[in-house]
């Protein structure tokens, strides 16, 4: 950026380096969680057949409810939810500037518990929030009391956490998503981006919408649905935070493609689903590889596994991509994070490891 146009920048951003992992153009990627498995060809005709129909009519703005959309994604989380509990958006990194646009902004604070979804804190900053770096404990567990003392402590307007975690991969315990409802005085944000990967036995958020009026439960269609591509991520709250998010979300905000899009995907959802059960297997497989290489092994509810016992985390990666692996540095040192990929991808990196550990990294 030139010095002119910095000195015309916000103050607050300059500075700033913008979010994303390296794209680089390697045989076997594993550095954003993605799904690795492309769509099945039936789902995929059919998005098409969708889109060819919407496509005529695309010189008419979309539905701004996005009505249709948000009764679908209702009926897939179940629960008693309907379309007026609902929201909908470009992904939910949107979602979560929508919240942070309606509940947080200048003189409010935001505060998680680090190290966790590193966009939590540059929405913040980029809606004018202050953000709070809460502390986990030194295994990246959350302890209920020390959780809820954190909040007692700074009294956020909001609370993020994220369930299962990211970058650690693991779900959040009941008992401290009871204490930190309890301590908040203000909405509390459950991210969970990764939930249907969650191990047998975790309880979604969602169970406890009902009658809890602050609480807030973000998902995506980017992992579990295969669908990054298509940015659809949404929400489930109380119908009235639904209602203060129309007046900060832009008109027609999500396009008529991407609603029917979305819609035709979540008609197929069981298919596009199947892929979840193989994704936890080659996670696991990652947990019980790296742990017989004397690996610190975190567990994981996630499509992702974070590693560590490294003594130099950024020479591992390296290694790796000159493997041609590429995995995320999340910038823990002595720690890296990899997403379980398909059987193949994942025992490449298995692979590479082997080889990285031998050299002695
Ligand atoms: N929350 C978490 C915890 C994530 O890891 C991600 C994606 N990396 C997101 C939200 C955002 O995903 P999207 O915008 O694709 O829905």
């Amino acid at each position: 950026m030139t010095g002119e146009i910095t000195a015309l920048l916000r103050a607050d951003l300059r500075g700033k380096s913008p979010y994303g992992a390296p794209q680089l153009d390697v045989p076997v990627r594993l550095n954003t969680n993605e799904n690795s498995h492309p769509l099945p060809e039936p789902v995929a005709a059919d998005i098409e057949k969708a889109l060819s129909e919407v496509v005529r009519g695309l010189n008419r703005y979309p539905d701004r409810d996005a009505l249709a959309l948000r009764a679908d994604l209702a009926a897939y989380l179940g629960h008693g939810l309907d379309a007026t509990g609902v929201w909908a958006a470009n992904g939910s990194n949107e979602i979560l500037q929508q919240l942070l646009q309606a509940f947080g902004g200048p003189g409010r604070t935001a505060l998680g518990f680090t190290p966790a979804y590193s966009m939590h804190p540059i929405i913040a900053a980029s809606t004018g929030t202050a953000w709070i770096d809460g502390r986990r404990e030194a295994d990246f567990d959350l302890d209920p009391a020390h959780a809820a003392a954190q909040i007692a402590a700074h009294r956020p307007d909001v609370v993020f956490v994220c369930s299962p975690n990211n970058p650690t991969g693991t779900a959040l315990r009941p008992e401290v998503l009871a204490a930190v409802l309890d301590a908040a005085p203000g909405l509390v944000v459950v991210d969970e981006a990764y939930a249907e990967f969650a191990r047998a036995g975790t309880d979604s958020a969602l169970t406890l919408l009902d009658g809890r009026r602050r609480l807030v439960v973000t998902r995506t269609m980017s992992k579990a649905f295969a669908f990054a591509g298509a940015r659809v991520g949404y929400l489930a709250a109380d119908p009235a935070v639904v209602d203060a998010l129309q007046l900060v979300r832009l008109p027609y905000h999500l396009s008529a493609l991407t609603q029917a899009a979305a819609r035709a995907a979540l008609a197929h959802a069981g298919a596009l689903l199947s892929t979840v059960d193989g994704i936890k297997r080659q996670r696991d497989r990652i947990v019980t590889h790296l742990t017989g290489l004397g690996l610190r092994v975190v567990p994981s509810d996630a499509n992702f596994v974070l590693f560590g016992g490294l003594a130099d985390s950024r020479a591992v990666w390296r290694s790796l991509v000159d493997r041609g692996v590429l995995i995320r540095d999340v910038g823990l040192d002595g720690w890296l994070r990899v997403t379980a990929g398909t059987e193949e991808e994942t025992g490449a990196f298995l692979t590479a490891m082997d080889a990285v550990i031998a050299a002695g990294q």
